[in-house]
């Protein structure tokens, strides 16, 4: 089975490293196809292809964009796109512009605790302005002694429900897939085991997914335990979904699981790459 590592992190949204970086440990760990899956942006993508094309790494162009439906965020991964399309572009830039906003809300929100000039706090670790995250707060949150790691500042800060927390609306669902597809892309749902939805949600939530022209799903991905992989995995087969694999890399110090070392996909499942020629 094809080593394939297609959801990872660069600067350009919430990683640590540079595209070129992220390209040049894929090849060191023996990645046979990789793709850079910035959240909502396509700016790292040139450096990324010219990085993989100088290593004779396969490459395909990638993108993550953030959804909300039914009121939970949920991630879509978007695979071979054209990275020039206009449609794609427009989506991705107001999609990204609800960001800033957002960041200086959390800011205000922190402040209350306590915690003084989070937003340029959390903006010193930010490799591209336009996309502020919350783990760039975690990282801020870290270095003031907030806790411990990523994980400790999000579990008390960071997630629904915490104080930093603030809602928000992202892209619609329908169109998110149809900027992917009328980008000539594959779209996937993004870590399935990492929403909370219940199993009637789950099937209404795949339903509108596949109708809307979504084809994949990720089985193997480092957000994922053992069990979860069997669970997605007979998800993808009930629904006769192609099946992704990607570590979700974001940093050697923040991430669980390093790229391409994921266990392989179910023998009996179509890999999204099934039929791509790279
Ligand atoms: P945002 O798009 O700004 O809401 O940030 C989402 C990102 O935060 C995800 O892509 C992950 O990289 C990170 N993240 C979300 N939840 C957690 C968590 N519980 N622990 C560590 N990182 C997380
Ligand atoms: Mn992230
Ligand atoms: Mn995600
Ligand atoms: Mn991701």
């Amino acid at each position: 089975m094809l080593n394939a590592d297609l959801h990872c992190h660069s600067h350009v949204s919430d990683g640590t490293l540079a595209p070129a970086e992220v390209a040049a440990r894929a090849k060191a760990n023996g990645v046979e196809l990789w793709a850079l899956t910035d959240h909502d942006e396509t700016g790292g993508i040139a450096e990324a292809r010219a990085a993989a094309q100088s290593l004779a790494l396969p490459y395909v162009t990638g993108v993550e964009i953030s959804v909300t439906w039914a009121g939970k965020t949920i991630h879509i991964v978007g695979l071979r796109i054209d990275e020039t399309e206009a449609a794609l572009l427009k989506g991705l830039a107001n999609t990204r512009n609800g960001r800033e906003p957002r960041a200086r809300d959390m800011a205000e929100r922190l402040a209350a605790l306590g915690i003084a000039d989070a937003f340029d706090g959390a903006m010193k670790y930010a490799g591209n302005p336009d996309l502020l995250s919350r783990t760039h707060f975690a990282r801020y949150l870290v270095e003031i002694g907030r806790g411990e790691s990523i994980q400790d500042v999000f579990k008390n800060y960071l997630i629904e429900g915490k104080p930093g927390y603030v809602p928000h609306r992202w892209s619609h669902l329908k169109d998110a897939v149809r900027w992917i597809r009328d980008a000539g892309g594959t779209a996937i749902v993004a870590h399935p085991g990492r929403y909370k939805l219940s199993d009637m949600a789950f099937d209404e939530f795949i339903n509108e997914f596949k109708q809307s022209g979504g084809t994949g799903i990720e089985v193997i991905t480092g957000s994922h335990t053992p069990d979860q992989y069997d669970t997605y995995a007979k998800v993808a087969r009930r629904y006769g979904l192609l099946a992704s694999r990607g570590s979700d890399f974001h940093g050697s110090d923040e991430s669980r699981v390093d790229i391409g070392t994921l266990p392989p996909l179910p023998s009996d499942l179509q890999p999204v790459w099934h039929d791509w020629v790279v």
